[in-house]
């Protein structure tokens, strides 16, 4: 932003170039099914707040806890990312997690990504309801040294932790996809809660009807 530029001292010019190509990029790290509007509002809103060049929505190929959140396959999670992000040049879908398979860490995944593009700046973007299961998150205390994490305010959740965090400000949005799914499964309408060629993907594919997904 422009006030870490002000920082910098006017002398300190190799500094100031280097600092200024380094790429601020946001990763949105979900199981996203389905992506809903909440992601995106989201997204968009750190993007802008923050100043990123980029949001890239990285679906994971295996939901953390499967036992605990149905999943359909990740082609349909994958589609319906896509079809989300279509439109909106801030917005890019990261494909890392679903080629590889399987349960990923996020710190694996951020140590490749970062060996990758060493001139790049990751800022992890989690949902208020994640905060407090930071302490359980595997390698934790390296993955804060790797990526800064940014926590968007989530309905019925605090702000409470002990890894720093950029709090953005952005309206709170109390939608979910566990409630998403319900309301398909119960005939009821997803209209507005997810873009217009999501809810129509779920409605051709059948998805969310059953207890298989
Ligand atoms: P589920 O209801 O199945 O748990 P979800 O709606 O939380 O799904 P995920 O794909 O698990 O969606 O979320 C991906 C990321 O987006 C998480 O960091 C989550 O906290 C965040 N997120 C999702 N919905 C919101 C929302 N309405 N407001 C703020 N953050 C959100």
């Amino acid at each position: 932003g422009q006030t870490d530029y002000m920082i910098i001292e006017e002398t300190e010019v190799e500094t100031q170039i280097a600092f200024q190509d380094r790429k601020r990029i946001g990763i949105m790290g979900g199981t996203f099914s389905p992506p809903h509007l909440g992601h995106l509002i989201v997204a968009q809103q750190v993007g802008e707040q923050l100043g990123l060049d980029k949001i890239y929505f990285m679906p994971d190929a295996e939901p953390p806890h499967v036992d605990e959140k149905e999943s359909i396959p990740a082609k349909h999670r994958e589609s319906m990312v896509r079809l989300s992000i279509s439109g909106n040049p801030l917005f890019d879908i990261e494909t890392i997690e679903l080629e590889r398979g399987g349960k990923s860490f996020t710190i694996d995944t951020m140590k490749l990504l970062t060996s990758m593009h060493p001139d790049t700046d990751y800022y992890f973007i989690i949902g208020g309801d994640m905060v407090e299961y930071l302490p359980k998150w595997e390698r934790i205390d390296e993955l804060v040294q790797l990526v800064q994490f940014v926590g968007v305010a989530r309905p019925g959740y605090g702000r409470e932790s002990i890894y720093p965090i950029i709090w953005v400000d952005a309206p709170l949005i109390d939608i979910s996809s566990t409630e998403i799914r319900k309301m398909v499964k119960t005939g009821r309408s997803i209209r507005y809660l997810v873009k217009e060629d999501v809810k129509d993907y779920i409605l051709k594919e059948g998805l969310y009807l059953d207890d298989e997904y």
